[in-house]
C-alpha cells in the first residue's frame, strides 16, 4: 500500500465575501469595493498524505505571523485590498508544526508539499518547511514573478525565501488513461498514487492534486478553484480568477467524475471538506 492515512488540518479561519465563494457577475473589484458582509469563518486547509516514501502536504496554511506581524502585509493601496478580500484568526496553536505535531506528526518529517497555487493562504507554512521539497508549477513562479505581484495576492518577500528547496514542475504527458480528460500532469512519487494535475483559473498556474488508494474512493484537492464541492459539482465557478479558465477546469473535474463517481473533492476553504475526509466514501458530492 502506498499510502496509508491522509488528513486534513486547519491553520485558524478566514471569513471571505459571499461574492468570493460565488456566483457572481459582478467584476473582483466592484465586489471587493462594495461588499459589506463576511461569509462564517471557513478553514485555511492544508491535507496531510502518509506515503510510504514520506509525509507529503497539500498547501501549507497560512502563517500566524500574518496575525501577529504587522508589516506582514503590504501597506497603502495594496493593503487596503487586502483587507477587504478577507479576515483571519490564527491562534497560538495552529501553526502547520504544531497542528502536525498534535497530529502525531514531526514537521521535519515532510518529505514534500505540494503548493496548489502561491497566495498567502496557502504558502505560510514555508517558514517551518526548509527541509522540505516545495513542489509548485513552473506557470505559478512565472506568474508571481511578474510585475504588480502584491496587488495579484503574491507576497514575494515570503515566498522566495532563501532557505527553500524548490521544485517548479511543468505538466508532461501521464499516459494513463484512468485520470482523463486529464492526459498532462506530474507523477509525485512515479507510482501513481499522487498525480498533480494543471487546474488554471483561480491563477494562471494553479494546481490540484489526485490521491489514488487502493479499496477507497479517490480524492481530489483542488485549492481555491471552488469555495464548496456542491457548487463545484454544479458547475459553478467562484467570483475569483479568469472565469473561462476555472470554468474549463471545473468542466474537466466534473468528466473525471463520471469515471469515479465516488470522487471526493476537498478544497482549501469548503467547510464540509475534513468531513468528507472523516468517514471515507460516506460523503459523496452529487
Ligand atoms: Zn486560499
Amino acid at each position: 500500500m502506498d499510502i496509508n492515512k491522509v488528513s486534513a488540518l486547519s491553520t485558524g479561519t478566514v471569513r471571505i465575501r459571499p461574492e468570493h465563494v460565488g456566483p457572481t457577475d459582478k467584476n473582483l473589484y466592484v465586489w471587493l469595493a462594495t461588499s459589506r458582509s463576511w461569509t462564517a469563518p471557513r478553514p485555511i486547509n492544508a491535507y496531510v498524505v502518509e506515503h510510504r516514501d514520506g509525509l507529503v502536504l497539500f498547501d501549507t496554511g497560512q502563517d500566524r505571523a500574518s496575525v501577529t506581524e504587522p508589516d506582514y502585509f503590504p501597506g497603502g493601496l495594496n493593503g487596503v485590498i487586502y483587507d477587504r478580500l478577507a479576515t483571519f484568526d490564527i491562534g497560538p496553536e495552529q501553526t502547520l508544526t504544531r497542528l502536525l505535531a498534535a497530529s502525531g506528526y514531526d514537521i521535519r518529517d515532510v518529505h514534500t508539499a505540494v503548493l496548489s497555487h502561491l497566495h498567502q493562504d496557502h504558502i505560510g507554512g514555508l517558514p517551518e518547511l526548509s527541509r522540505a521539497r516545495i513542489v509548485t508549477a513552473d506557470a505559478e513562479w512565472r506568474s508571481m514573478r511578474r510585475p504588480l505581484a502584491a496587488a495579484r495576492g503574491y507576497l514575494r518577500n515570503h515566498i522566495e525565501r532563501p532557505d527553500l528547496r524548490w521544485e517548479r514542475i511543468h505538466p508532461e504527458p501521464l499516459g494513463d488513461a484512468d485520470v482523463a480528460p486529464f492526459t498532462d500532469g506530474h507523477d509525485l512519487f512515479g507510482d501513481g498514487s499522487m498525480l498533480v494535475l494543471p487546474t488554471p483559473g483561480h491563477t494562471p498556474g494553479s494546481l490540484s492534486m489526485l490521491v489514488r488508494r487502493f479499496g477507497e474512493p479517490p480524492l481530489m484537492m483542488v485549492g481555491d478553484l471552488t469555495y464548496d464541492a456542491e457548487l463545484l459539482a454544479a458547475g459553478t465557478v467562484p467570483g475569483v480568477g479568469k472565469k473561462s479558465e476555472l470554468r474549463r477546469s471545473v468542466a474537466r473535474i466534473n468528466e473525471l467524475r463520471e469515471r469515479h463517481p465516488d470522487l471526493v473533492v476537498l478544497a482549501a476553504h469548503d467547510p464540509a471538506a475534513a468531513g468528507r475526509l472523516g468517514v471515507p466514501g460516506a460523503e459523496v458530492t452529487p
